[in-house]
């Protein structure tokens, strides 16, 4: 098996550039956890402002600072509303629950975003026999929706609407600078809305790893507490958190870059027999495809994509995502949808010869 050529597994694949690696070696650093890391703390201050909220705290990943917001919110027996393809809902090991004792109600929408009249009905009734509907969790862009952006006029009506009836507000915005990329408008009007918002830093911006949870000083007053709770309170991390810095000031705009090689990466594969993919759909760094099942399955398609050296994984038994980062190009896009229409030619060649099928190495 070659080495990785072009990795578009996950945009968490990206390593380290000379630029921020030299900004993590030159850094001042404390004991964070008593709030003494100078560089946590810009990088705390530096965020809360950019959103217009009053405090931020970092965390060490996606799902800590989903779970921090969360749990600053709810009580155990509280319920939280999330379209169905969402990360807190799927991916997070069943966290709300055993963190924080808290019920997920998954809603139906489309592309992973819901609309007032999806959640109307839905919250309960200040009853004994019920959960208390507590928060509503939206993600953007959204990643098992498709890597779509919402619409901005979308979430501000949603996000009045779940105040009107009394829920507070999480936005999962694990790749949020993708989301401003795509909508084109500044960071606060897709967080205006929501009382938290948890941002990635180890997506699209680049760094090893790290997030931050964004909101009022009481909820990240409690965010804290929950935080260390899970182990998630740390001491010299204003080496992580120059990283970061380093990131909102240098990888922002780029992401530009990445949504072009997506949509690059996107048209050439569109052109393959075998392969489906909605063009209008593509609207990030995240392109999901299908594969005829014909052909074969999005497994097997994915193993003879890693044998040519190009990495993108099965989302589904016909389903395959593909992303973009700093750490692949527009000569590596195109490589890789050769390989793609490499494997798919041959699956089909391979499936007209033998009845066992395409890909069939058995
Ligand atoms: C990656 C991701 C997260 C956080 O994941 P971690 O691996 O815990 O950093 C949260 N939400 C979404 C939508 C994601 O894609």
């Amino acid at each position: 098996m070659s080495d990785f050529v072009v990795n578009m597994f996950s945009d968490t694949v990206t390593r380290p550039t000379p630029g921020m690696l030299q900004a993590m070696m030159t850094v001042e650093v404390g004991d964070d956890m008593g709030g003494e890391d100078p560089t946590v703390n810009r990088l705390e201050s530096m965020v809360a402002e950019l959103l217009n909220k009053e405090a931020a705290v970092f965390a060490c990943s996606g799902t800590q600072s989903n779970q921090m917001g969360i749990r600053s919110h709810c009580f155990p027996g509280d319920e939280l509303l999330i379209e169905e393809n969402g990360h807190i809902a799927r991916f997070e090991g069943g966290a709300p629950a055993a963190i924080s004792g808290i019920t997920t109600r998954t809603v139906r929408g489309r592309h992973g975003m819901v609309d007032v009249s999806d959640l109307e009905g839905k919250v309960h009734a200040d009853n004994q026999h019920l959960a208390t509907t507590k928060l509503l969790c939206c993600e953007n862009t959204t990643n098992g929706g498709g890597g779509r952006a919402w619409p901005v006029d979308q979430l501000q009506r949603i996000c009045g609407w779940a105040h009107e009836v009394g829920l507070k507000t999480h936005l999962d915005g694990a790749r949020l600078f993708n989301a401003v990329t795509t909508s084109n408008v500044h960071v606060r009007e897709i967080c205006d809305g929501f009382d938290t918002v948890s941002i990635c830093f180890s997506k699209g911006l680049g760094c090893p790893m790290g997030s931050i949870l964004v909101g009022s000083k009481e909820n990240i007053h409690r965010a804290r507490r929950i935080r260390k709770m899970m182990g998630g309170a740390l001491r010299q991390v204003g080496i992580i958190a120059a990283s970061a810095i380093y990131a909102l000031e240098n990888n922002v705009e780029r992401l530009a870059e990445d949504h072009a090689n997506a949509r690059t990466f996107a048209e050439a594969i569109s052109r393959i027999d075998g392969i489906s993919i909605d063009l209008d759909g593509v609207e990030s760094n995240l392109v999901f495809f299908g594969l005829d099942p014909e052909i074969g399955d999005a497994s097997q398609l994915s193993s003879a994509l890693r044998e040519r050296g190009v990495r993108i994984g099965a989302m589904g038994p016909q389903m395959l995502r593909a992303c973009t980062h700093l750490d692949v190009d527009a000569a590596g896009v195109v490589r890789a949808a050769d390989a793609v229409a490499e494997c798919v030619q041959a699956g089909i060649k391979q499936f007209a010869a033998s009845k066992f099928g395409p890909f069939c190495r058995a």
